[in-house]
């Protein structure tokens, strides 16, 4: 089996979900034939490169058209690669990133898809995979009938692989700049400067429903308390809806998924759409007003009262650690 992990990355290094998704692509490989090798696509790539090969061997499509981030020409790369070196299984995290490209390099290949990949077992030879489904009201086993098989991976259930000792190879890919689509143009990037963590890597993740009035009170009661534990801010679609949040905040089944060591809701339901994106979370803390929140079915410790009154006196304490 020729398995290829597609490797995310912020221009310096590989983010550690992609690390998950060696993970599991390390864990479906089944004898010392297979091999697994890690794409790393963009501009200028060296740092990203060098990072990744602490991990596994890595081929690198460098070139100056892979600047900027437009999915269909990663696509493009990731199936031209995936077609000229006979790649069986494509694998990368469950991520904003991989539902734009790497559902779309599976469209170009004709080859079969799970998304969202919690676990597996080999079943008499074959690959089964289970995935949520319906908002995680279930859990659906499936097995792929196709080729290329190509999976995304919640990054909960697969922990990152260790560095190791010695560097993997690196293998230039030559980019064919004439090929690639160009009907998408790149204009702008719009994203915000931000102190805190990504929230879909955070160890600690501070999320606001709708009981926060708007985002002053947001950035003190939810902001100060993730800067207190070191942690990532998010929101529920309510805040975003009603323009207290953005968008690339909000946690849930129409947003990012999340799961970090600890996750604080505060001033939150939890709708079936929210704990579709945060259940999995190792460590839940709920501080709501209503003791019958269904929050709390879900939360291993669980505070009644006003975030307003109980969140100030959390963040001084922590600052002041003095408990
Ligand atoms: C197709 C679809 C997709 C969806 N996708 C998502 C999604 O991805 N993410 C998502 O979050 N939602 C999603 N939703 C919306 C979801 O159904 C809920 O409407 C939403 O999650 C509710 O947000 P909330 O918990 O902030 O608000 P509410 O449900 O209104 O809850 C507010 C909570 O705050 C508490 N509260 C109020 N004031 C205070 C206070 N001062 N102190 C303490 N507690 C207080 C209340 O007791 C209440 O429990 C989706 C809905 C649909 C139909």
């Amino acid at each position: 089996m020729r398995a290829l992990v597609v490797g995310e990355h912020d221009g310096r290094t590989m983010r550690s979900i992609s690390r998950s998704a060696l993970q599991f692509a390390r864990s479906v490989a089944r004898s010392a034939n297979d091999s697994i090798e890690c794409l790393i696509l963009g501009a200028d790539t060296d740092a990203v490169i060098q990072d990744a090969a602490q991990f596994s061997p890595v081929l690198s499509a460098n070139s100056a058209a892979l600047a900027d981030p437009l999915s269909d020409r990663y696509a493009h790369v990731i199936a031209e690669v995936v077609t000229t070196r006979n790649v069986d299984l494509v694998v990368a995290a469950s991520s904003t990133f991989a539902k734009d490209v790497v559902s779309r390099a599976a469209g170009l290949l004709g080859g079969v898809m799970a998304s969202d990949v919690v676990g597996h077992d080999v079943v008499d030879g074959e690959l089964h995979l289970q995935r949520p489904m319906y908002a995680g009201a279930v859990l659906a086993t499936v097995a792929l009938h196709g080729h290329p098989q190509v999976v995304t991976v919640r990054t909960s259930s697969y922990p990152a692989v260790e560095a190791a000792t010695e560097a993997f190879d690196v293998e230039n890919i030559p980019v064919n700049e004439e090929a690639l689509p160009n009907g998408m143009h790149f204009e702008c990037l719009t994203a915000k400067e931000s102190h805190r963590p990504d929230v879909t890597e955070a160890q600690v993740v501070v999320c606001g429903g709708r009981g926060i009035k708007n985002p002053e009170d947001f950035e003190q009661l939810v902001g100060g308390l993730a800067d207190c534990l070191e942690g990532a801010t998010g929101s529920s679609r309510a805040l975003v809806d009603a323009g207290v949040t953005p968008n690339d905040m909000q946690v849930g089944q129409t947003g990012k998924t999340v799961d970090p060591e600890i996750y604080v809701a505060l001033a939150l339901s939890g709708a079936v759409q929210h704990l579709a994106g945060m259940k999995n979370s190792k460590k839940i803390v709920a501080i709501n007003k209503d003791p019958n929140a269904p929050i709390f079915q879900f939360a291993d410790y669980g505070l009644i009262g006003d975030v307003y009154e109980i969140v100030p006196k959390l963040i001084s304490l922590l600052s002041s650690r003095t408990f």
